[in-house]
This record gives C-alpha cells, sequence and structure tokens, in this order.
C-alpha cells in the first residue's frame, strides 16, 4: 500500500506546499510504504507540462522521491467515464450566479448545492439543455447523493463528519471537464493508495470523496490532513507573499539552508536532508497548529 503527493501543476511549488509534500513522503516512508506521484493536471486551462516538470524536479531536488512513475490525471479520462457510469447522477443547468442566489435561502447551507435541477421533469430538462446549447455551453453532471453528511477518520484530528451534497463530477459549460472530487478517488483507489496527507484546506472535500469512495466500493484511505502554512497575516501562504517557491528561496540560500527551514517548521532542528529528517521524524510529534513563514 501506499501513500501520495498529488500536486496541481499551475506555477511552481511554495514553501507550504513543499512542506506538505515532505510530510507525506515522511509519513509512507516512516512506514515503509510506497510513495507516489501523481500531476493533477485535469484542469486543462490551468495546467502546463511545464509546471508538472518544474514542481517534480523540485521535489527531486530536496529528496523526495517516488516510486514508479508520476501519474498524470490527463490521461485518465477513461477511467473516470466508467466510473461515472456507475453512479446515480442527474445533469445539473445552474449557472455560478444561479447557485449562489438558491444558496441564500435561509436555510441553506453554505457551500453546499440547493439541488435546483435535482427533480425536473424530462421536458424541463429538454427545455433547459436546448437553451444552454444555445449559449454553446453543456450541463454539469451531478451526483444523486443518498445522504447529507458522511464520517470519516483522520489520523490527527480524529473522528471527523462533514457535509454531502449533490456534488459535481463533471463541470459543465463552454469546456466539460472532469471534476477533482471523482478524479482524486478514482485514481486514489487505481494507484493503490492508502493515506492520504495533505493540506487541511481539503478537509471540508474529504466526507464526499469518502461517500464516493463507497458507492465506488473503493477502501477508503487513512486521512492525514496536516496545518497549512501561514503568512504573518495569518492568511494562507501564497506565491504573491515573497520568495517561496524553492528557485526564489535557492537565490539567497543554499539547499541545506532551505532544508533546515522547511524541517524547522516541523518541529526539528539543525536537521539538513530527506534521510537525515526521516531517522528523526515522529508522526506523533507533528503539530496540529498551522506553521507562520
Ligand atoms: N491537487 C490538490 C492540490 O494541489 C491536492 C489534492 C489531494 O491531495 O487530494 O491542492
Amino acid at each position: 500500500m501506499a501513500g501520495r503527493y498529488a500536486p496541481s501543476p499551475s506555477g511552481d511549488l511554495h514553501f507550504g506546499n513543499l512542506r506538505t509534500a515532505l510530510l507525506a513522503w515522511l509519513f509512507a516512508r516512516a512506514e515503509g510504504k510506497q510513495f507516489l506521484m501523481r500531476v493533477e493536471d485535469i484542469d486543462e486551462q490551468r495546467s502546463s507540462r511545464e509546471s508538472a516538470e518544474s514542481q517534480l524536479a523540485d521535489l527531486l531536488t530536496l529528496g523526495i522521491d517516488w516510486d514508479g512513475d508520476a501519474l498524470y490525471q490527463s490521461t485518465r479520462f477513461d477511467a473516470y467515464r466508467t466510473a461515472l457510469a456507475k453512479l446515480d447522477t442527474y445533469e445539473c443547468y445552474c449557472s455560478r450566479r444561479d447557485i449562489q442566489e438558491a444558496s441564500r435561502a435561509p436555510h441553506a447551507a453554505p457551500g453546499v448545492y440547493p439541488g435546483t435541477c435535482r427533480d425536473l421533469s424530462s421536458e424541463e430538462r429538454v427545455e433547459k439543455r436546448a437553451s444552454l446549447a444555445t449559449q454553446n455551453r453543456h450541463p454539469a453532471i451531478r451526483l444523486r447523493a443518498q445522504v447529507t453528511a458522511f464520517d470519516f477518520y483522520d489520523r490527527l484530528l480524529g473522528p471527523q463528519t462533514g457535509p454531502v451534497d449533490d456534488f459535481i463530477l463533471l463541470r459543465g459549460g463552454q469546456e466539460p471537464g472532469w471534476a477533482y472530487n471523482l478524479a482524486v478517488v478514482v485514481d486514489d483507489a487505481y494507484q493503490g493508495v492508502d493515506q492520504v496527507v495533505r493540506g487541511d484546506d481539503l478537509l471540508d472535500s474529504t466526507a464526499r470523496q469518502a461517500y464516493l469512495g463507497s458507492l465506488l466500493g473503493i477502501p477508503i484511505p487513512e486521512y492525514i490532513h496536516v496545518p497549512l502554512v501561514l503568512n504573518a497575516r495569518g492568511q494562507r501562504l501564497a506565491k504573491r507573499d515573497g520568495a517561496v517557491t524553492l528557485k526564489e528561496m535557492l537565490l539567497d540560500a543554499s539547499l541545506p539552508q532551505i532544508f533546515s527551514a522547511l524541517a524547522s517548521s516541523l518541529g526539528y532542528e539543525g536537521v539538513t536532508s530527506a534521510p537525515q529528517l526521516l531517522e528523526v521524524f515522529d508522526p506523533e510529534k507533528l503539530s496540529r497548529e498551522p506553521y507562520i513563514y
């Protein structure tokens, strides 16, 4: 069984991404698991091959290695289509604005699709499909969920219950595209991933993914959501925060210094390489608090 890191290739990884990648590698390697790499390039407009190659090169420079070749999601569309065909789904014709308006209703839960298109008649569907077609747009495909919440276990955070709605499996619009929540579940299963270490900004999607896995008969992986790196104002670190990518940091610091800063952010001082950190890494001692860069 295996852990993995799954970067989205839109620009270089920053200090926070590198730290999450390092943690995923440490958790897997500390337990003798395989460590796999997956390039999440399903969003063709935002992804580029150059970003992917640059991200992978940076990870290797830091000593974060993986078993086998990186899997590119852009090669996996047939698998997503096969999974979609197994699920109970419906077409959704809502624009982003329709959803925003509907979710302003008094009892609407934030970020949850209110089910506007769930129970349309076939006549209504024909009409709405035709009207979208005049704008050269395709409907989205949503899961017809049978639950509104789902339980999962997070090794750092303990038992969790998260929201499940009729989430999108295939995005609509002018250029339909596979949705992250579907692709991540199908690919983790395909790659034999049983340990998902990632930033805790994704905690909110996890119940949806675990539920989808249960519908597809996929074993649910162990989840480990790690705290993010924040900037001095307490916001999630981003590239605009300055010299945060490996290439930028290498302008003023040596590789051992940069590694030592990553290790220090995990609570280990004076550690300058990945193999050295692996020797001392203790998963139980990881801080549950965000790290301020
Ligand atoms: N591709 C996602 C990201 O870069 C991570 C997805 C995941 O780990 O499940 O934020």
